[in-house]
């Protein structure tokens, strides 16, 4: 059990034992699977995570956004216990179990929209993605399928088809699936139109109804997929009426529309789910990451009757909506509400916001600062007027706060935002911290760029 309450650092970072672990790294693990820190973990408790050296470090980073409720919440902890004593792997598709059932209940009434709604579990988000296009492919019978610029999808084929960043994601891994098709996102900072919101018209959305006239038809579109807040992207957030525009072209069209909730999702944005902040009520909803507190699990939410296009047998698979994820689910679902973290993230953002635009007053290397929620990221740059991206002040900042004791990860097309996803039970005192750490970071930045 983790007992300081904050930062402490007892070695150099990575400290010796890491330092072992990562040369056994290098030795064992494919040097595909990247890794953002050299240090090793020992226990994780709330925000914070000690190394096996004994250092405690503010996690920002959450796991890529996975522990929204904190890591290793006591209540979490226990059930995942009573239930691996119980039962833990039956099969769903074999011998069926309540908690599945319980969860998918919960699911149904809390996702926004009134109507019927039923639910698959998978294991990743990908998966997830995979699933909710085969679904919206059988039900519409069409098989085009539409993701945004800076999307991110997955690392599957399908997934990865849709997801928009060459390098590291998808260089030289083509023939990709056929059928997909992109389109400009709502990067406002970055306007591929030249154009300034709300002046712009949503002119991306409009050019979809260019797309439609131009290049594409409704009658072969099944989908269009979305994050409704681009997270690897580089936490890009729509307007407000991003979405209601999109959904009317879709709606027009017969075209599903496909929210991928796995980031941005449960709390993250200030709501339980970040599509509520847009009042859009998806026809399927892709969830993951945060879903389960870390236990794997990712799920698609939709309309019954489109989830119910797909044959028996058509979804599914060996390990989705295990029990051990299903108990974990249902208990960050309850510590959710109960202790209202959602609204927490709001709090969060607010100083997270507040002290970057302190931030992009003073610095001109501080290009853009955005959020919604806790789901907030400041845009580096070289220079503010031709807005060319700055990856080395990100490494750099990003290195500092690491000697610091705070772990912080990147995001963006041009590897030029800083990312915050920290779990929602970061104490003030912990959040005081990381902004200070912050504002020696970039003090820091601007003398050693002089
Ligand atoms: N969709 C979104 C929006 C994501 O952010 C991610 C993961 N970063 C995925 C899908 C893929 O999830 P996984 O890595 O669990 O396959």
């Amino acid at each position: 059990m983790i007992s300081e309450k904050t930062v402490k650092l007892v070695t150099s970072v990575p400290g010796p034992k890491s330092l072992e672990f990562d040369a056994q790294r290098r030795q064992y693990i494919s040097s595909g699977v990247g890794i953002a820190f050299g240090i090793y973990v020992a226990e994780a408790k709330d925000a914070l995570i000690k190394d096996v050296d004994g250092n405690v470090f503010i996690d920002m980073a959450a796991g890529f956004g996975v522990q929204n409720a904190g890591h290793c919440d006591e209540e979490v902890v226990k059930a995942i216990q009573i239930q691996a004593a119980r039962y833990i792997h039956p099969s769903f598709q074999v011998t069926p179990y309540p908690e599945y059932i319980e969860l998918a209940k919960r699911l149904c009434e809390l996702t926004p929209g009134k109507f019927p709604k039923k639910v698959m579990f998978a294991n990743s988000g990908s998966e997830a993605v995979e699933n909710a296009v085969k679904i919206a492919k059988r039900y519409t019978g069409k098989q085009g399928i539409v993701s945004l610029e800076a999307a991110f999808h997955g690392r599957t084929y399908m997934a990865m088809g849709l997801t928009s960043k060459v390098k590291p994601y998808k260089n030289g891994m083509g023939p990709f699936p056929s059928e997909l098709y992109k389109m400009p996102g709502p990067y406002c900072y970055r306007c591929e139109f030249g154009s300034t919101y709300p002046e712009c018209g949503l002119a991306c959305v409009e050019k979809f109804r260019t797309l439609l006239k131009a290049e594409w038809s409704a009658d072969n579109l099944a989908a269009v997929i979305a994050e409704p807040v681009q997270g690897e992207g580089g936490f890009i957030v729509p307007p407000k009426d991003y979405f209601t525009a999109l959904s009317k072209i879709c709606q027009e069209n017969k075209i599903l529309l496909i929210i991928d909730e796995v980031q941005a999702g449960f709390g993250r944005t200030g709501r339980m789910f970040a599509s509520e902040n847009f009042d859009l009520e998806p026809d399927l909803m892709t969830l993951s990451k945060s879903i389960a507190a870390g236990v794997p699990l990712s799920g698609v939410v939709g309309r019954a009757e489109v989830m119910d296009g797909v044959n028996k047998g058509e979804i599914g698979g060996t390990y989705g909506g295990s029990p051990l994820a299903c108990v974990a689910s249902l208990k960050v679902i309850d510590k959710m509400i109960e202790q209202h973290l959602p609204e927490r993230a709001v709090v969060i953002g607010q100083k997270l916001l507040d002290k970057g635009f302190e931030f992009k007053e003073k610095f001109d290397f501080v290009g853009d600062v955005r959020g919604i929620g806790a789901m907030v990221g400041y845009e580096f740059v070289k220079d503010p007027v031709t807005k060319e991206p700055n990856e080395q002040a990100v490494d750099y900042i990003i290195n500092y706060c690491l000697q610091k004791g705070v772990l912080l990860i990147s995001a963006g097309l041009f590897h030029s935002v800083i990312r915050f996803l920290p779990p929602l039970v970061i104490t003030d005192e912990q959040l005081a911290y990381v902004l200070k750490t912050l504002e020696e970071a970039m003090v820091d930045y601007a003398i050693s760029d002089q």
